[in-house]
């Protein structure tokens, strides 16, 4: 439940993707505290077992990627540990605290959690205290107690449930859940913190870690959608949070009031996956193709004389006609490699457009001189890496490393 190092050995990529969706799943239920309506595999989330230290070590690596699975995750995963540890037995305490001590080498330890969780385990081993800790003890229980430093403890500080004296946190013998608790989460944050470089490394050379940490996005982006945020009135505000690729569609489509047909598609995807209604879509799309096209665009259609065309063809992207099926707004890589034909108005700006044009694009949201001094760090770098850095400069982020689908920027943007 406390796990230090990741299991070794081969798993197939199914059963590891079973571990972690079904842990996701789990732990959304958790937290929304409807753990009755859970219907997954428990199998997957017997403690101590390969399959929940999969489920766990996977997430925990790709939680380095960024800071929102990392919140999203931690979260959710702390709550599971004190789960644990309520209904925790006295031989599972024993092997959990030996495993501290047999796992972690006081000499050789750099960190200072690592060494603190290895003093922890040895007083709490200490059979007096032991045996004390294991029975239920008055929630006031001061008999015992030890030193830990209070920047290894930023929960319990914040929540003033310890005493400090110069630097360390008094921990009573009635504190121990409350201590681990803490210690597990301060565990996790270091060891995240140390994953980012090489999760980034694995995550480009190993596609099926990629397409997880894609899917995972997905899941949890899904979940949180709420139709509705974006509606055919405030959409011209809610574009300055669009990624460049889309705010771009939108810009196109408000001058010219026409898009080529797989622009049209791309962008109709990405307003119904960032939440657009059915009946905004169909404001929106109205309100420009009722009006003047003032271009040579390729699309020449026009509201009044195909309505009925055009409702169908929104209908079926959201899944209401047709072979009904659930269509997603396209990933960065589709968008990246798709260039449908000439006056295709769409891509990845990062990818296809010139300086000029991608300077003009930026310029709304990056000052001059950051823009100047970005646009000549991009030229070397793969069009998602530009892109989770342009998003970490206009959101002052630290933690955003790769950016995967349009509609996880805007959710990202959207959270600032
Ligand atoms: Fe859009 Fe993806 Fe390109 Fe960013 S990297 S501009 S989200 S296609």
């Amino acid at each position: 439940m406390f796990y230090i190092y990741p299991p070794s050995g081969k798993i197939s990529l199914h059963h590891m993707e079973n571990s972690v969706f079904t842990r996701l799943d789990y732990l959304e239920h958790l937290y929304s505290d409807r753990v009755k309506y859970f219907h997954g595999n428990f199998e997957f989330l017997l403690e101590n077992t390969l399959h929940d230290r999969v489920g766990h070590f996977t997430l925990r690596l790709l939680a380095a990627l960024s800071s929102d699975l990392w919140t999203y995750w931690s979260v959710r995963e702390v709550l599971l540990f004190k789960h644990r540890l309520a209904k925790i037995s006295s031989k599972l305490l024993y092997k959990l605290l030996r495993s501290f001590s047999q796992q972690i080498k006081p000499f050789n330890s750099e960190s200072l959690i690592q060494l603190t969780l290895y003093q922890i385990s040895i007083l709490y081993l200490k059979p007096h205290i032991f045996k004390h800790l294991s029975y239920n003890h008055s929630e006031e229980c001061k008999l015992y107690s030890c030193k830990v430093r209070f920047e290894l403890l930023p929960n319990l500080i914040k929540s003033r449930k310890v005493t400090i004296n110069a630097g360390y946190a008094i921990i009573y013998c009635s504190q121990w859940k409350l201590l681990l608790e803490s210690l597990f989460f301060t565990y996790l944050r270091y060891e995240v913190n140390n994953l980012t470089s090489y999760a980034l490394r694995i995550i480009k050379t190993d596609q099926r870690l990629k397409v997880l940490y894609q899917r995972i996005q997905k899941n949890i982006f899904k979940s949180e959608t709420k139709y509705g945020i974006i509606t055919a009135v405030n959409i011209n505000t809610e574009s300055n949070h669009f990624p460049p690729c889309m705010k771009h569609l939108h810009t196109v489509l408000r001058n010219k009031h026409r898009l080529s047909h797989y622009a049209r598609f791309t962008l109709s995807l990405f307003l119904k996956d960032c939440g657009m209604e059915l009946n905004d879509a169909i404001i929106y799309w109205k309100e420009e193709y009722s009006k003047e096209h003032n271009c040579n665009s390729v699309c020449l259609h026009n509201w009044n004389a195909s309505e009925k065309k055009f409702i169908y063809s929104i209908r079926h992207l959201y899944g209401l006609e047709g072979s009904k099926k659930d269509y997603a707004a396209p990933d960065c890589s589709i968008i990246c490699k798709t260039m449908p034909g000439p006056k295709y108005e769409g891509g990845c700006p990062f990818q296809h457009f010139d300086e000029i044009h991608l300077k003009h694009l930026l310029s709304s949201s990056l000052k001059e001189r950051k823009l100047m001094n970005f646009i000549k760090t991009i030229h070397r770098r793969k069009p998602n890496e530009a892109c989770a850095e342009y998003l970490k400069l206009i959101t002052k982020r630290t933690q955003i490393l790769f950016i995967s689908n349009p509609v996880q920027f805007y959710h990202m943007l959207n959270k600032t």
